[in-house]
């Protein structure tokens, strides 16, 4: 499915380097993980991303993003679907946080 970029703020450049690498200091928010460097679970190359924790593509709160390496955005991604099919949207919406 392609990314339709004009949901993102026009300055989603910018959130993203701040994020990943002024407030995250190049390690992911949840494991600590570094960018750049093998990951020490997976050995894989780190990549942060910065990512939506509460899934709208419309966020406007510093406390909205996190930066994440692979791992941890595929898990966080993954838990978050599970638990919408088990509760309905409406839970996406209101009880994210308590995976943070
Ligand atoms: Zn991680």
């Amino acid at each position: 499915m392609p990314i339709d970029r004009s949901r993102y703020p026009k300055n989603w450049n910018l959130i993203s380097y701040f994020v990943r690498f002024t407030r995250a200091k190049g390690k992911c928010e949840f494991c600590g993980a570094e960018h750049g460097k093998p990951h020490p679970t997976t050995g894989s190359m780190v990549y942060l991303q910065a990512i939506h924790v509460k899934h709208t593509l419309e966020a406007n709160s510093w406390e909205d993003y996190k930066a994440a390496c692979q791992k941890c955005h595929f898990t966080y991604d993954r838990r978050a679907s599970q638990m919408a099919r088990r509760y309905g949207k409406c839970y996406r919406d209101t009880q994210l946080d308590l995976f943070t």
